[in-house]
């Protein structure tokens, strides 16, 4: 038996162009697509894993194409301020083009290992696991995914003990959430900063 693959025929936010927003998230047929453009001399996005050896950053080029396996706590800097897991595959890419960098990620909601994200910070000075949030995110769906991390993010912020780790008392620093604009004087300065 083959299956045919459908294209996506519904992804309608450009991401480059006029009508390109600086970023964006968006459902298309069965896909989470994020995207975000930015002018040549801004900071760019890293992304960042964590791996069994410790955290693994990707070599910034004009050009990557890199595929984040399901199950592998990843994030992009200054785009979210919290290691993500979940059950797909993402796959993100970053490409310079004229005016700046453009950058997309997509992960599948298709396969049934997909019910929830995990959202989880770990100490900046040791690495042990400081807290952890999961989403049902199958049932909340892209919405409710971002308006639970931004709560996730307050309560991590608005509790020091959360923050310090009790292994060697290090503070993590306040944390961000998915939309921007959202975010208040605290969440604006933490995403700039990691
Ligand atoms: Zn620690």
């Amino acid at each position: 038996m083959t299956t045919k693959s459908q294209p996506v025929t519904n992804y309608r936010i450009p991401l480059v162009g006029p009508e390109a927003p600086d970023r964006a998230w968006q459902e298309a047929s069965r896909n989470y697509i994020w995207s975000a453009r930015h002018a040549a001399n801004a900071t760019r996005y890293g992304v960042v894993e964590l791996l069994p050896e410790g955290v693994v950053r990707l070599p910034e080029r004009g050009r990557i194409f890199h595929a984040i396996p399901a199950g592998r706590a990843h994030r992009i800097e200054h785009a979210f301020g919290f290691w993500r897991t979940c059950g797909a595959d993402a796959l993100y890419i970053a490409s310079d083009y004229d005016e700046g960098v453009a950058y997309m990620m997509v992960i599948s909601t298709a396969p049934e290992s997909y019910t929830t994200d995990t959202l989880h910070w770990t100490c900046p000075g040791c690495g042990a696991t400081l807290h952890s949030v999961e989403v049902p995110t199958r049932r909340l769906h892209l919405a409710g995914l971002t308006e639970r991390a931004l709560a996730a993010v307050r309560a991590f912020n608005a509790d020091a003990a959360l923050r310090t780790c009790a292994q060697c008392a290090t503070v993590h620093p306040p944390a961000y959430g998915f939309e921007p604009a959202d975010d208040n004087d605290e969440e604006r300065a933490a995403r700039a900063s990691w």
